[in-house]
């Protein structure tokens, strides 16, 4: 456990008004600091309080003036959030009087207000969370929906830090056998089987790989599905993304292809948050600008999570329509076809009988009918797109950056098995594979990449 010898303290809970505000003090001092500012209606002064307790009384500045009454908590080193001596103070919401018991709290000398973050990082500094728990706290607090609740929580519960303590524990159990048959080559020890050997490196890769694919997953939870809503022009796609937005946004008009360029929203659709993108429609046009907007939103069509693709049902398909349908990526379009009000007898979908999306909806987005089989269709798709993975999941890029270049490393000392090259060769790989997967989890990270990690956090957590 590391010993810091400064306390330091913050408000907890959002600034504004609310019933309750929370004033949390970690560190050494942190108890006997309030001893003088707290006078319990009832038991003993903080200082004298049994772990795990709490006590309601007053909360007094210097100058003996009653400034709130409050429920203080004590927890004692290390049975708390940062595993040092920590007080929290509730008192009335708003952020006047929060403000003032702060300022009374770090009025003492030994209290300084805490950075963003910092209690987190002690907890992790004082081996409370690992570094992946430490960022799903991050995630926790931001996430927006159930689903990205859930994937902050397995991440949270250290799902992730098992997984990756897996494979560091495979990959030191070969390097041992690798280094006992180096060390004492004379003695009478069973060599190293290469076939054994590059088994074992295959099924660790194998579920390196998997592990790498939730990257996915975690990425979609927290920014949201990428949606980009095409179709040629006048189909009705930014009346759809501004039902779907709930607001005007994109410029509606009669005229084909006004919506130029790319427009992003986010935006929640059910328990799914999505990142809408309605796109300037695919035709051919010799306006320059057009043209511009046109590739775009090709090119956006590869990189989206999902297509919501809009035909209009008011008419027959159009040759732009086919061009826009063989550039469409079917596993991951919905056809949406809309102006279902003004149906035309010569509309056919079984024009498009050579092409399957993951589903097709009949809509109106003038009229907003049919939008709830819309959102269900979106539903099921993020559902089959977007589930936490119970056995861990990669969170983010320096996760992601770490597991490849320890992916890569394994990889190497594989393919040097295969070649033949000599046992060292092969070491040397799993050792830059080992060191990859400590830095993951902050078993051996720089101060560095520990301020990057906590300067996301907002100052009380
Ligand atoms: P975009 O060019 O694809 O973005 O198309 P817009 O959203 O600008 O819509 C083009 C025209 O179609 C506008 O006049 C809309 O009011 C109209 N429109 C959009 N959706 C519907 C619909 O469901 N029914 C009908 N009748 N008209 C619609």
């Amino acid at each position: 456990m590391q010993q810091f010898t400064d306390t330091i303290a913050a408000i907890a809970t959002p600034l504004g008004s609310g019933g309750v505000a929370v004033i949390r003090i970690s560190g050494c001092d942190a108890i006997s600091c309030t001893d003088a500012l707290f006078q319990p209606v009832r038991g003993s002064r903080p200082s004298a309080m049994q772990e795990y307790t709490c006590s309601y009384g007053y909360f007094i500045n210097q100058e003996k003036e009653i400034l709130d009454d409050v429920v203080l908590t004590v927890f004692r080193n290390p049975h708390s959030y940062t595993g040092e001596d920590t007080v929290e103070i509730s008192c009335h919401g708003g952020r006047f009087l929060s403000q003032k018991i702060l300022r009374t709290v770090l009025a003492n000398p030994t209290v300084r207000l805490a950075e963003a973050g910092e209690f987190t990082k002690r907890a992790f500094l004082n081996g409370k969370l690992s570094l992946t728990q430490a960022e799903a706290v991050a995630d926790l607090i931001s996430a927006s929906g159930e689903n990205a609740v859930r994937y902050a929580r397995t991440l949270r519960d250290g799902a992730t830090f098992r997984k990756i303590s897996e494979f560091s524990n495979l990959i030191l159990e070969m390097l041992s056998d690798l280094a006992v048959w180096a060390d004492y080559p004379d003695e009478d020890i069973p060599g190293v089987d290469s076939k054994t050997l590059g088994a074992k490196m295959q099924q660790l890769l194998d579920d390196m790989k998997q592990l790498m694919s939730s990257y996915d997953y975690g990425r979609i939870l927290r920014e949201g599905l990428h949606t980009v809503i095409a179709g040629k022009p006048n189909v009705g796609k930014s009346t759809l993304f501004n039902v779907l937005s709930g607001c005007e946004r994109s410029i509606v008009t009669e005229i084909a292809g006004t919506t130029r360029d790319v427009v992003e929203e986010q935006i929640r659709l059910g328990d799914v948050i999505l990142r809408l993108s309605d796109t300037a429609g695919v035709h051919q046009t010799a306006d320059k600008v057009e043209q511009i907007g046109v590739e775009r939103s090709l090119s956006s069509l590869e990189q989206a999570d999902l297509v919501l693709a809009v035909f209009d049902m008011s008419a027959p398909l159009s040759e732009e329509d086919h061009i826009l349908l063989e550039k469409l990526p079917a596993e991951k379009t919905i056809v949406v076809y809309n102006k279902s009000d003004q149906s035309s007898a010569d509309f056919s979908q079984n024009a498009l009988f050579h092409f399957s999306p993951v589903e097709t909806v009949e809509i109106s987005a003038k009229h907003q009918d049919n939008i709830t089989a819309l959102q269900n269709a979106v539903e099921r798709f993020a559902a089959r797109h977007a589930t936490p993975a119970e056995d861990g999941m990669i969170a983010n890029e320096r996760q992601r950056v770490c597991l490849k270049l320890a992916l890569d490393a394994v990889q190497e000392a594989l393919d040097a098995l295969t070649m033949g090259l000599a046992f060292d060769a092969v070491t040397v790989s799993l050792d830059a594979a080992a060191d990859a997967l400590l830095q993951l989890t902050g078993e051996r990270v720089t101060d560095k990449v520990v301020d990057t990690v906590f300067q996301r956090f907002c100052v009380g957590k």
